[in-house]
């Protein structure tokens, strides 16, 4: 996956061209970051490359014509069909399901904006798409851009390997939250054991309790998300033991 990133601030971005998940699909040329910054596009280096909004109030905004700029080079260096995204909380929040429809783009443009934004004309004629990652306002679109590249080279086929693999992962994970998942040591500080199911070796049984707790904690910590699920057969009496033995606990 090509992503071509207009950005004030490319350096940003080393954070996960140098660590994690995205560094190593970075490594394995499965996913390349390239950058273009709207600043390299002013008149000259005294210009400036944000403006006072017209009407008067307070803030300043990304000027038009750096950014076109930069679109357009960034464009011409993919010469082929691209998606351009503008990074907003006006936008469309970023789910699973858009994800998902985004993997089938090979060539991504990500617009980051700053101060109060960019002129509405760009939105209009160069953005396919706004994406917000919630409704919340950052400073910049550079960590919410660096959020969906993270998201989606988790998903991009061979960036993950079995030991930080994401089919259990919450959400992904049948539309459930993940198990919870414990370690070395057996019993923490005196107090709490690790489940004795989970030393069994019996992964038939490890597999059930597991999917087990997925449908209880999905119960318990996303209600919206449980009230989704069509459960089967097996599913339905697995909830119910968690359920009973919830009340049973709790009550
Ligand atoms: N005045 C804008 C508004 O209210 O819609 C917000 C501007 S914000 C301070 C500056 C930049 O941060 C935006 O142009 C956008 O690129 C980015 N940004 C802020 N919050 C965001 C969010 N929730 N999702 C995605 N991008 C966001």
């Amino acid at each position: 996956m090509w992503f071509g990133i207009i950005s004030l601030f490319p350096e940003m971005f080393k954070s996960i061209i140098d660590y994690g998940i995205t560094s190593k699909g970075i490594k394995k040329k499965l996913l390349t970051l390239n950058f273009w910054n709207p600043r390299d596009y002013t008149k000259n280096k005294y210009h400036n490359v944000d403006c006072n909004i017209y009407g008067g109030g307070s803030g300043v905004i990304l000027k038009a014509e750096p950014l076109i700029k930069a679109i357009h080079a960034a464009t011409q260096k993919v010469k082929k069909s691209v998606k351009t995204i503008y990074l907003s909380p006006q936008g469309k929040q970023i789910n699973k399901l858009y994800v998902n429809n985004l993997l089938t783009y090979k060539n991504i443009i990500l617009i980051c904006g700053r101060y109060k934004g960019i002129d509405e004309r760009i939105i209009h004629s160069y953005i396919d798409e706004e994406v917000s990652i919630g409704d919340y306002i950052l400073s910049g679109g550079e960590l919410p851009a660096m959020i969906l590249i993270d998201i989606l080279s988790r998903l991009i086929p061979g960036v993950l390997n079995k030991k930080s693999s994401n089919d259990t992962d919450s959400f992904f994970n049948n539309g459930l939250l993940d198990c919870p998942n414990y370690t070395r040591p057996r019993i923490l500080k005196n107090k709490e054991k690790v489940p004795e199911i989970l030393l069994s070796g019996h992964h038939k049984k490890i597999k059930k309790w597991r999917l087990q707790q997925s449908l209880g904690y999905t119960w318990l910590k996303r209600p919206d998300l449980f009230k989704k699920k069509k459960l089967t057969k097996e599913e339905k009496i697995l909830f119910n033991e968690f359920k009973n033995d919830f009340f049973k606990k709790n009550l």
